[in-house]
């Protein structure tokens, strides 16, 4: 699955995805770059292997790297996954500032949102019954994904 990650000046027709992909904000040079870079490993990815990654293109600095990761989290693109203390790139925005639930391959490092209204409403109705409101979340479940096996011990 293409998808091309941001909007650029020279437009590249063929995403060899259906329609349009829905307007990402704009982005710096960047923020565009470590955006490309996560997006395209399909992975979680640590700061310093994205440094590892872009030193050709003119990134010399861990902070460049941790800044452009930080505006990309405000804006819904990067997810910090804090159990891996990795990052991953979400293909499109998703403004749920404060409301995530990630699943984690620990195998392979692949993140991908889970949306699951039926759970996240049990799980706001089951804290309101023991009397607490919930202001935001960020669960991280631990996963082993169908390409790396289901936790059978197989290897493929
Ligand atoms: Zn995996």
């Amino acid at each position: 699955m293409t998808i091309e990650p941001v909007r650029s000046d020279d437009r590249q027709p063929s995403v060899g995805e259906k329609g349009v992909q829905p307007c990402l904000p704009p982005l710096t040079g960047n923020q565009k770059m470590i955006y490309s870079a996560l997006l395209g490993l399909g992975r979680t990815a640590k700061a310093y292997e994205l440094l590892d990654l872009l030193r050709e293109q003119g990134v010399k600095a861990a902070p460049t790297v941790y800044r452009a990761l930080n505006e990309l989290m405000e804006k819904g693109l990067v997810r910090h996954i804090v159990s891996m203390q990795t990052f991953v790139a979400l293909p499109t925005s998703d403004p749920a500032q404060g409301r995530s639930v990630m699943l984690v391959c620990e195998d392979c490092g692949k993140a991908r949102p889970l949306e699951n209204k039926p759970l996240l409403s049990a799980l706001r109705s089951n804290a309101r019954k023991s009397g607490f409101e919930v202001k935001s979340y960020h669960l991280e479940i631990a996963t082993s994904c169908s390409h790396c096996g289901c936790g059978n011990g197989q290897v493929s």
